[in-house]
């Protein structure tokens, strides 16, 4: 079993689709015959691409209730609530484990039912798509917080926020994460996606990562087998969930390092549209450009597609003042592909992108 963690790809238009090979090409299936058993529904699908068959059974309405028993679980949880863009459907289930134990459990039940399963922190770098996500969305933000401080060493759960053990460190005098008390993330999807600003990065005060992976195995991975790169690291090759993390920072004044983090929180707040839901900037710093001005230089500032929009304060932020994810996916390929166009450099998204585009 693997986890999803969304792709960093805008998927292609229903045009585009049947001629270019992604990641969606693989979803793309026709299910053949669908006859209700004792046991529940039994599906037969045809994968187009492997062009093999195979059967699918899903549980019927009265037992999925049971699924999950004991677990603090949602189902049918609409993930514009979960999400700092606020879109996309609904997660089937939606479960916040208090543990690695927990976890692992949940993957077990998951497994057992055919359930894929999705892990996400804050969902302050996401784009859940319209029709959802299919099975179980784990999320750790709410029930795995806590943060340990020893010497010059901090360690983290997953679901704590990055500003709130940045705040632990100025507490304990330790300087090294100031640039990260604005990033609304947690720490698990911080160390994913390698988050840094203002010339910090994660990976460079990351010292240990502790994480599960779906089969139950336990990894205490040191930074170079993270593999930190702009933006990236390796638990997604490695099918990582990540549950502690741990930091090396050095001795400093509390009263320093406060003001520090003030006067980066003031830059951001001045440049960027904090007031308004988006996924901080959608797309990837270019090799030798700046996304933001290459979008500003395009004239996109305040484009808008429906109710969504390039902020005129910051280009690289896309904004959302509706309901539509496929709106603001439309969004971020008009913004590609005119930047394309006229400047001649491809824009890689820095949001990943999970879920299904109709339910
Ligand atoms: C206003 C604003 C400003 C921002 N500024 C910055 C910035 O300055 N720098 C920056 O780098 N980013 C920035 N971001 C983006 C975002 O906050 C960061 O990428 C953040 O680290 C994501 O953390 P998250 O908990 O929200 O992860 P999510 O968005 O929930 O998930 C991100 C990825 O990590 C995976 N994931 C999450 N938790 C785990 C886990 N425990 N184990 C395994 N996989 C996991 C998810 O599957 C997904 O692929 C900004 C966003 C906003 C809205």
């Amino acid at each position: 079993m693997t986890i999803a963690q969304g792709f960093s790809e805008i998927p292609p238009t229903a045009e585009d689709r049947p001629r270019r090979r992604s990641p969606w090409r693989k979803r793309k299936r026709n299910f053949l015959l669908s006859v209700q058993s004792k046991k529940g529904i039994i599906k037969v699908v045809f994968e187009k691409r492997k062009g093999c068959v195979k059967v699918e059974t899903a549980l019927r309405k009265e037992d999925r209730k049971s699924m999950f028993e004991g677990f603090e679980v949602i189902q049918n949880a609409p993930m514009r609530d979960y999400t700092t863009l606020r879109l996309g459907g609904p997660a089937d289930w939606l479960a916040f484990p208090a543990n690695r134990e927990e976890i692992l459990a949940l993957y077990r039940e998951a497994e057992r039912n055919g359930l894929p399963v999705t892990v996400i922190g804050r969902g302050s770098n996401l784009l859940v798509l319209d029709g959802g996500i299919r099975g179980l969305v784990i999320r750790v933000e709410k029930n795995m917080k806590d943060i340990r401080t020893e010497g010059n060493r901090i360690t983290a759960q997953a679901g704590a926020l990055l500003s709130a053990v940045a705040n632990a460190a100025a507490r304990a005098g330790l300087t090294g994460l100031e640039f990260a008390s604005g990033i609304p993330g947690t720490v698990g999807g911080g160390t994913v996606m390698n988050a840094g600003a203002y010339g910090g990065e994660l990976g460079n005060v990351i010292v240990r990562v502790d994480g599960v992976t779906p089969d139950g195995k336990a990894l205490s991975l040191s930074r170079e087998d993270m593999k930190f790169g702009y933006r990236s690291s390796a638990a997604g090759e490695l099918g990582l969930i990540v549950t502690d993390v741990t930091f090396e920072l050095e001795p400093g004044e509390e009263e320093a390092i406060r003001a520090r983090m003030a006067e980066l929180n003031a830059r951001r707040a001045e440049k960027q549209p904090l007031d308004q839901p988006s996924a901080g900037s959608a797309f990837k710093r270019p090799e030798g450009y700046y996304a933001s001005a290459l979008i500003d230089q395009c004239g996109l500032k305040g484009y808008s597609v429906g109710s969504t929009r390039v902020s005129e304060k910051h280009a690289g932020f896309l904004i959302n003042t509706g309901e539509s994810s496929a709106d603001f996916l439309a969004l971020m390929r008009h913004v590609q592909k005119v930047v394309e166009e006229r400047a001649g450099v491809r824009l890689e998204p820095e949001i990943r992108v999970l879920g299904e585009e109709t339910l």
